[in-house]
């Protein structure tokens, strides 16, 4: 047989097994679900070990564990990091689900239930194709390491740090990430860049105690007014980072690249109109797409303070506290840039108020060359198994831990994600296409095949 005969053969297992993990509510932010995020970890550790692979769970503290697993037989040979999460993202509003978030439900193709995609679905794949070979012919075709952590969804604090202390452990010649979607439906896609994320938090003093406007209003420092201000004066009226030198390690994207871009199939008016905006108020002289794939950005996420009650209430603030947040581009740096946000948001404070930056999370953005060969094995699998050309893109978004592959491992990573766009991942009715689950097992088998020594 193969590998891929042994998939085929048992799929409706895969799927049966992929539900009893869905059944695991291992919701990381809840501490309700500490237990649970803990049962799906030793569910893993149990299933890895019965494949033969040496397991383990490593203890975070004050957090998760990950769940790590090896088969390094092939002295020499090549070792690739597999890297996915267990942990999924809460279920509310749960009067929206059609079926219970919990209780993995088939309509169609579609399978239901939280985590089903994100990322469940996706790193159960992954271990479905190791199975595959090490059921079918006893042996994986090159070393293998697995990584699967449960603080994904609350910004991996935990692994990044481990990653740092322990890199010898995961030392690897390249890594593979499933934990994604197709661009569109039939058109597969290869991610080669992701921003970083520097998120803070703007707290504004004023007066030592909550002041009456009727009585100060007009001789004492207003909190709100203040951090209204800073809000204001960090970008311009074209979409500009006012910050200095912000831009200055930011690297365009090669004419190679943007061509690439036009070339999907996206128009500016849809997307507009899925928005429900009349114009896109960003960065002049950039494509929509350039804005969310290769400029960095600033945004305001909350403030809190004050008065924001039914009615009215003439209220001075002590304090204010406002959420802002950054996402950062190649080569940018968040340790730079978090120092030239403070600067700039002392500059901005008006008389009589005290500012303080606290930094809640820090992410650097990472480029994946589409030229590395484990990316070009991926290239060419994808579009033998998808019967299509795979396109590259960019992600707006970040997963933290690509960025230290990146920087501490200084390997490159495929980002190959199986989902689908309408998966509605960290909403109601969260689903994954089954035929994309055994198309992800196939694929990853296959490159498996021609990234090892077979
Ligand atoms: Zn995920």
């Amino acid at each position: 047989m193969s590998a891929s005969t042994y998939a085929q053969q048992h799929r409706d297992r895969f799927v049966e097994e992929l539900k009893t993990l869905l059944r695991i509510p291992s919701v990381s932010t809840l501490p309700q679900h500490q237990d649970d995020v803990r049962r799906a970890a030793e569910w893993l550790l149990a299933h890895l070990r019965d494949l033969g692979m040496t397991a383990e769970l490593i203890p975070l503290e004050g957090g998760h564990p990950i769940v790590y697993a090896q088969s390094l037989h092939l002295a020499g040979g090549p070792t690739v990091l597999f890297y996915g999460h267990y942990d999924v993202q809460p279920v509310d509003p749960v009067s929206e689900w059609t079926s219970p978030p919990f209780e993995p439900t088939l309509r169609g193709d579609d399978l239901y239930g939280r985590g089903a995609s994100d990322d469940k679905g996706q790193v159960f794949g992954v271990i479905k194709a190791l199975e595959s070979f090490l059921r079918d012919e006893g042996r994986l075709p090159l070393n293998v390491k697995v990584l699967i952590e449960g603080e994904e969804e609350i910004g991996s604090p935990g692994i990044s740090r481990w990653i740092e202390r322990h890199a010898r452990k995961v030392a690897c010649d390249f890594a593979w990430v499933s934990d994604g979607q197709l661009y569109a439906k039939g058109l597969p896609c290869l991610v080669t860049g992701l921003r970083g994320l520097l998120y803070t938090e703007v707290e504004v003093r004023g007066p030592s105690h909550d002041l009456h406007s009727g009585q100060h209003g007009g001789a004492a420092p207003n909190p709100v007014n203040a951090v209204a201000a800073i809000i204001a004066g960090l970008k311009d009226r074209r979409g500009r980072v006012t910050i200095p030198r912000f831009y200055s390690a930011v690297r365009e994207p090669s004419g190679e690249e943007k061509a690439s871009w036009e070339r999907l199939p996206f128009r500016e008016e849809d997307y507009l109109r899925e928005l429900g905006i009349p114009v896109s108020p960003g960065e002049q002289g950039y494509s929509i797409l350039e804005r969310r794939w290769a400029r960095p950005t600033l945004d305001a996420h909350g403030i809190a303070g004050g008065w924001t009650g039914a009615g009215s209430k003439t209220v001075i603030p002590a304090k204010v506290v406002a959420k802002v947040s950054m996402r950062l581009v190649p080569d940018q740096r968040a340790k730079t840039i978090l120092r030239a946000f403070e600067k700039k948001v002392s500059k901005l404070a008006s008389p009589g108020v005290e500012v303080e930056v606290r930094e809640l999370a820090g992410g650097d953005p990472v480029l994946i060359s589409p030229t590395a060969a484990p990316v070009q094995a991926a290239m060419r699998v994808v579009r033998e198994v998808w019967g299509a050309d795979p396109v590259f893109v960019r992600e707006g978004g970040s997963i933290p831990i690509v960025a230290k592959f990146d920087r501490v491992l200084k390997v490159p990573t495929v980002l190959f994600g199986f989902g689908l766009p309408d998966d509605n991942l960290h909403a109601p009715n969260e689903k994954f296409h089954l035929p994309n689950f055994h198309k992800g097992i196939e694929t990853v088998i296959r490159w498996m095949e021609r990234v090892g020594t077979k």
